[in-house]
């Protein structure tokens, strides 16, 4: 299949990721462990922007941002070099943002993804450090409000700016280059994308190969693939009327899914960019071989040998590997039985009945889950009941053996099944009669019968065949 882009549709994205993991703040030392603190309880002169503070860097922070650049295939900057951004908003008291302009710290990178035709790649323009700044407020909803609050906990963490090229052609792919990014961004473990405001997106949009317009405002990677496809019938439906599209800035409204026109986007010289005093250049060259030796196994990497080492598909091996956590649950499982059984068990079912109830995969024990699959693969228990007791566990807790007693859930001897198999031969002539006569319907209301003998212990599928047996004798 070719995928067209006839609309000329064309998305880039600029992707704030917080670096929550790091234990102090960019320039300085306020713990980061702030999200369920009092407001403005994580503030020092340095990230409040009183005069005559200096900012120090964090050593961490840096080692960090090579570590993404490089799991991005980004080119690392021989010098990086902070600058002030300047522009005046109140949750900025400083009046400028400390990031980086001409030298980020990481440049020319790329992201595969599965685009609407088979895999893509989306290049990365540039990835840069800054400073987050900190959070307003507002009473009630923005144009409405009567007052705005002001909380500073947040100003000062370390940002990774992550700007893509135009290289997504639909909602979905955003989407996708979304869903990739965050998977990177999990396995290097630098940040934990649960919290609030952990990753953060802004949105360039054109259609027609036109102007862009720029979507900001974008909370969560849902709200994106709504925001862009909102934005994208705008600009088509602008364009059918006669109208223009001109550069310009617009505010994503969650609630009612439109995007606000905001202002006429500024320009770089509006910023007044220039080079941060405060700190000197920092030669980061000489430690990408150190951190090149941190880099973990990263997820396409990953799947490519979960399909090789344990011979399972292409479909469960993406699954097993969009997060670490599930990456490394399942390779203890498959450790300890069967791979390829283990990955149906992990992959469709486990995960199936973890998603259903907003849970992740730590609320299960790879213990129970072999047990499990021990269990129905000794052919003791039917799938069914395996399924049935990874329910119980998660709804109730409990351990899967005391589970098989406690439903009677172990599966009827075979020769009880015979029995029920002769019985219902025996009870209801006319169905069998009916299925001899080539009413193969009927076949299903003996197997029901028999099932209703056994109370459902016996595997239908063996049952069935049993009776097929019994019955062509
Ligand atoms: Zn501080
Ligand atoms: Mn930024």
């Amino acid at each position: 299949m070719v995928y067209e882009n006839p609309d000329g549709v064309r998305i880039g994205l600029e992707v704030h990721v917080q670096l929550n993991k790091l234990n102090t703040k960019l320039f300085c030392g306020c713990s980061t462990n702030y999200h369920d603190s009092e407001p403005n309880t994580h503030v020092c002169p340095v990230c409040l922007g009183l005069p005559g503070s200096l900012p120090v860097i964090n050593e961490k922070a840096v080692e960090f941002a090579i570590k993404i650049g490089l799991a991005l295939n980004c080119n690392i900057v021989e010098q990086t070099q902070f600058h002030r951004k300047n522009y005046y908003y109140p949750d900025l008291p400083k009046g400028f943002q400390t990031t980086q302009y001409d030298f980020p710290i990481a440049g020319e990178g790329k992201i595969v993804i599965e685009g609407e035709d088979g895999e893509r790649v989306i290049r990365i323009t540039r990835a840069h450090m800054e400073e987050d700044p900190g959070r307003l407020q507002h009473m009630g909803s923005i144009d409405k409000s009567k007052g705005t609050l002001i909380n500073y906990n947040r100003s000062g963490m370390t940002l990774i700016e992550i700007v893509s090229e135009p290289d997504m052609r639909s909602p979905k792919e955003a989407r996708r280059y979304l869903d990739k990014l965050r998977s990177i961004l999990d396995y290097l473990d630098v940040f934990d994308g649960d919290l609030e405001g952990a990753m953060r997106v802004d949105a360039n949009v054109s259609v027609y190969m036109g102007e862009r317009v720029e979507v900001k405002n974008i909370s969560s990677f849902k709200g994106a693939e709504r925001a862009l496809l909102y934005e994208i019938m705008r600009q088509k439906n602008h364009i059918r009327r006669g109208g223009e599209i001109t550069l310009e800035t617009r505010h994503f409204d969650e609630a009612r899914g439109v995007t606000l026109s905001m202002r006429t986007k500024e320009t770089e010289n509006d910023y007044r960019y220039f080079p941060e005093p405060d700190l000197v250049p920092l030669r980061v060259a000489d430690w990408v071989p150190e951190v090149l030796k941190t880099l973990p196994e990263l997820p396409d990497a990953k799947r490519d040998r979960f399909i090789k080492e344990y011979g399972i598909i292409d479909m469960h091996a993406r699954a097993l590997t969009t997060e670490i956590k599930v990456a490394n649950f399942y390779e203890e499982v498959a450790s300890k039985v069967d791979p390829k059984a283990a990955a149906v068990w992990v992959a469709d079912i486990l995960k199936g009945e973890l998603n259903y109830r907003d849970l992740n995969v730590d609320a299960f024990t790879v213990e129970d889950i072999v047990s499990v699959i021990e269990l129905v693969t000794s052919n003791k228990i039917t799938e069914q009941s395996g399924v049935e007791i990874i329910r119980a566990v998660l709804d109730n807790g409990g351990k899967p053996q005391d589970i098989v007693k406690e439903k009677g859930l172990l599966k009827v001897e075979d020769d009880i099944v015979a029995k029920a198999v002769e019985e219902a031969i025996a009870e209801n002539p006319e169905a069998v009669a009916d299925y001899r006569a080539g009413k193969e319907k009927s076949l299903n209301f003996i197997v029901g019968k028999v099932m209703q003998k056994t109370k459902g212990r016996a595997d239908a599928r063996e049952a069935r065949e049993k009776l097929l047996a019994k019955l062509d004798e």
